[in-house]
């Protein structure tokens, strides 16, 4: 059951392949009918790499206002297969999307925010993100 009150936040890829699965994904996983999206081509990079400075600046201030103005509940970082933004191997763009985490998690302590693997069939993985120790 979706609460029809709650929000999400995904910070995702331009793909048109993965959005609708990704959204899928994250009202069941987080309970919420409404996932705001914040799409750059190839995020996990951009955050990870914290370059351009500029576009990292834009994307945190369109995830503030998710988070604010509708009180979000959950938060995704999203990489996938065949991305055109982020041409490395799933490795590569495993590393991202847990520095890309870590920089989130840092800025929202108090939020839950999951890692999240589009694969080669467009099913939605989630990576296993917890902190050691
Ligand atoms: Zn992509």
């Amino acid at each position: 059951m979706q609460s029809s009150d709650r929000f999400c936040t995904v910070v995702s890829c331009i793909d048109g392949r993965i959005q609708l699965p990704v959204n899928r994904y994250l009202q069941e996983r987080f309970g919420a009918m409404y996932v705001d999206t914040i799409t750059e081509a190839g995020v996990n990079k951009v955050i990870a790499e914290q370059a351009p400075e500029t576009l990292v600046e834009s994307i945190l201030k369109k995830v503030a206002i998710s988070v604010n103005a509708h009180r979000s509940c959950g938060m995704a970082v999203v990489g996938h297969h065949d991305c055109a933004g982020n041409p490395n191997p799933p490795e590569i763009q495993r590393e991202h999307i847990l520095k890309a985490l870590e920089f989130l998690r840092q800025q929202y302590p108090q939020m839950e925010i999951i890692g999240l693997w589009v694969n080669e069939n467009w099913q939605v993985q989630e990576l296993d993100s917890r902190v050691e120790g």
